[in-house]
């Protein structure tokens, strides 16, 4: 029925892989029988707790799975934000408002780091600040949003300003939203040319990263660990457990409290010339007040649209959810009626039930995940920051450490809730509430 929405030439994986082919992680074998350090994923999170590890000398091995990269890191939108979603209020409830504050500033500084880092390796992964324009889906927001940044909580100065809806063309060629608030900080890059010069660093900082090696069991030997793996047994002094919305049974503490859940995004086949220009004429990455959230932009060559969010109660395939994509594209784009997709795929996202992303030590494991979606600065400032921690180095600091992280009576790894959840979010989003 929808078989004319796609390209001939249409595929069912990340848009991504096409610049950024997927590395397989060979040519490591056979496994050494032991490492300073292991790190079990090669996510942004893996592949920057190893550079800190690597860089201070310490001999460290990555595992994954999948090819290097096949999760999150490969397949997100390539926005990035400050990414707390708490707000100063609910933090300061929670924790006092110093380390509300300090959180909070912890956004702003991944943004930073990224900045800094992509810049100081020299990758060239289309990395750019932006901004994001966010839409107001309902007209009473565009109030809500306006009071609050003319009467900001304590935290740092976004910079945020609204645009009303008359002068929303500047922002983007639709009439759907109410106005909007910019956010001129945030930035966008090209998530699999960022991760391919990122595992270049690591090797190149002396650590081997081995795919297709999934580690099935962490047992404690001695002062470290012995990790059994696709391909062997392999010693370890100290172990990073990098496996986000994909932490699967092999720690069942972690399992207990990171939520999978899918996101989807399409990208669409090149645009007519000029029609982007008038589309998104300042080129910044894209999202509204929905509970259920789209995010979108342009891809890096202002050529195609990449338009992402969650469309089904349970998880779906790619080739279902690439229409439900499409027609809330051209709900806001009705410009872009005779364009096809040429690309559709998803991954899963790691939520924590407090809506904050955590770091710290279990057990004598080091972790860093639960970036509820936004973890493209987030994942690589704390993958950095948890190398820094196992490699014993006093800046690996941060203002989450030792938060309580929490699960949920009879949860287990199987996110039961979440089909009624959406289907709550659907109509709050449709009241406006
Ligand atoms: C569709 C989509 C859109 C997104 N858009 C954005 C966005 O625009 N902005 C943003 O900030 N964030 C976004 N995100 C989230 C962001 O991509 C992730 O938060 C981030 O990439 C997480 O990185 P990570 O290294 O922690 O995990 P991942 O990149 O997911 O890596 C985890 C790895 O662990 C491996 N693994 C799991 N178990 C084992 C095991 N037992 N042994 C060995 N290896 C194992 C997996 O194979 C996987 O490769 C998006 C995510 C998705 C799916």
């Amino acid at each position: 029925m929808t078989q004319h929405l796609f390209t001939d030439d249409f595929k069912p994986a990340p848009y991504w892989w096409e610049g950024a082919p997927l590395d397989p992680g060979a040519g490591a074998a056979p496994l050494p029988a032991e490492a300073d350090v292991v790190v079990i994923g090669a996510g942004y999170t893996g592949l920057q707790a190893a550079l800190q590890t690597a860089r201070t000398g310490l001999s460290t091995l990555v595992l994954d799975a999948q090819d290097l990269g096949w999760g999150c890191s490969s397949r997100n939108g390539g926005q990035i934000s400050t990414s707390i979603k708490p707000s100063y209020h609910e933090l300061a409830k929670r924790f006092g408002p110093d380390r509300a504050a300090r959180i909070l500033a912890e956004g702003r500084a991944s943004l930073d780091y990224i900045a800094r880092f992509v810049a100081d390796e020299g990758i060239d992964c289309s990395f750019q600040v932006v901004g994001r324009f966010h839409g107001m889906h309902k007209p009473r927001l565009y109030e809500a949003y306006a009071r609050q940044i003319a009467n900001p909580a304590p935290g740092p100065d976004t910079g945020a300003f609204m645009v009303p809806k008359s002068e929303q063309s500047t922002e983007i060629a639709t009439e759907v939203y109410h106005g909007g608030i910019v956010y001129p900080h945030f930035a966008s890059l090209d998530p699999g040319r960022y991760h391919r010069g990122l595992l270049a660093a690591v090797r190149a900082a002396g650590a081997a990263a081995v795919g297709h090696c999934g580690v099935s069991e962490i047992a404690r030997e001695g002062t470290g660990f012995c990790l059994t793996c696709a391909q062997g047994r392999v010693r370890a002094g100290r172990v990073i457990l990098a496996t986000n919305g994909y932490s699967g049974p092999l720690s069942p503490w972690h399992r207990r409290r990171v939520i999978p859940i899918g996101s989807y995004i399409i990208a669409t086949e090149p645009l007519a010339p000029g029609l982007m220009d008038r589309l998104i004429p300042k080129d910044r990455i894209l999202s509204d007040t929905r509970k259920l959230v789209y995010y979108y932009r342009a891809s890096p060559d202002r050529q195609r649209i990449l338009f992402g969010g969650r469309v089904s109660l349970n998880e779906t395939d790619p080739r279902k959810s690439g229409p439900h994509l499409y027609a809330e594209m051209l709900r806001i784009f009705p410009q872009l009626a005779s364009i096809r997709i040429s690309h559709s795929w998803s991954g899963t996202v790691g939520y924590s039930f407090d809506k904050l992303m955590h770091c710290g030590q279990d057990n004598g494991l080091f972790y860093a995940m639960g970036y509820c979606g936004s973890g493209v600065g987030m994942a690589s400032y704390l993958g950095m920051r948890i190398g820094q921690q196992a490699a014993g180095l006093a800046e690996g600091a941060t203002a989450f450490d030792d938060l309580p992280f929490a699960s949920m009576p009879l949860y287990r790894g199987n996110p039961w809730f979440l089909a009624p959840s959406i289907a709550v979010y659907r109509i709050r989003d449709r009241l406006g509430i």
